[in-house]
């Protein structure tokens, strides 16, 4: 089974990985790039006990390296379908297409980890895995190799619950679930606060307040 293979591969790195097909592919003229497995990394608890009303350094260099051993994940990955015969497409854990859309990545991660049955999207618009709530990095392969969900879809579980709406300084979070149709969260005003506020700290590229706060991390 290809699903055991790559399980196998990937564990040595990575805490949790899933697989599942996608309604289509993501990259434009590779229509076959409609399988993903999702690289799922916890982060250390007491490096997000640091965050309290604003980041940390430590809390940047962390999330960083996170971002570094997801992405040497999915490239070790990406090589092992490709040395098995089928296409792979490696998807950096950060991503931005720059210009007007630099608050766009090529995929969200969170759709593959989702389908693959790690957990749900909460009312925070972040990854809620099962276990270790949103305390966690993603990264996707994209590929052609046919590969099955081996977990069914998580029910999202914030329910009454809006403590991320109330603690974003940013208002950000709308406080709802996310639907099909839309976003329960706006990036642009998240980015801007951080850009705005936090400066001083990884040049206001994270913030983890909404992950703080959170009471399914139980930080
Ligand atoms: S990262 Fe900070 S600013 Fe952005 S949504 Fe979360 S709490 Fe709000
Ligand atoms: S803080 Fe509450 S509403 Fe927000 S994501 Fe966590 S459980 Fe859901």
């Amino acid at each position: 089974m290809n699903e055991e293979i790559l399980t196998k591969t990937a564990l040595d790195e990575v805490t949790a990985v899933g697989f599942c097909a996608l309604a289509s592919s993501p990259v434009e003229g590779q229509p076959a790039l409609r399988y993903a497995v999702s690289l799922m990394l916890k982060l250390s608890d007491a490096v997000l006990k640091t965050i309290a009303d604003k980041p940390t350094p430590m809390y940047f260099q962390h999330y960083r390296t996170a971002n570094a051993v997801l992405d040497a994940a999915a490239f070790r990955i990406g090589a092992k379908i490709e040395s098995l015969g089928y296409q792979a497409f490696p998807v950096a854990a950060s991503q931005s297409l720059g210009g007007d859309k630099r608050y766009e990545g090529l995929f969200p991660h969170k759709t593959a980890a989702v389908l693959a049955g790690l957990g749900f999207v909460g009312k925070s618009g972040l990854f809620l895995s099962t276990g270790y709530g949103s305390k966690v990095r993603l990264a996707t392969v994209l590929t052609d190799m046919p590969l099955e969900a081996r977990h069914p879809i998580v029910e999202n579980g914030c329910g009454d619950c809006s403590l991320c709406r109330d603690a974003c300084p940013a208002g950000a979070i709308f406080g709802e679930l996310p639907s099909e149709t839309g976003r329960n969260f706006d990036p642009e005003k998240c980015s801007r606060y951080m850009k705005e506020h936090f400066q001083g700290i990884g040049r206001g590229s994270v913030c983890g307040i909404c992950i703080k706060v959170c009471p399914k991390n139980h930080l």
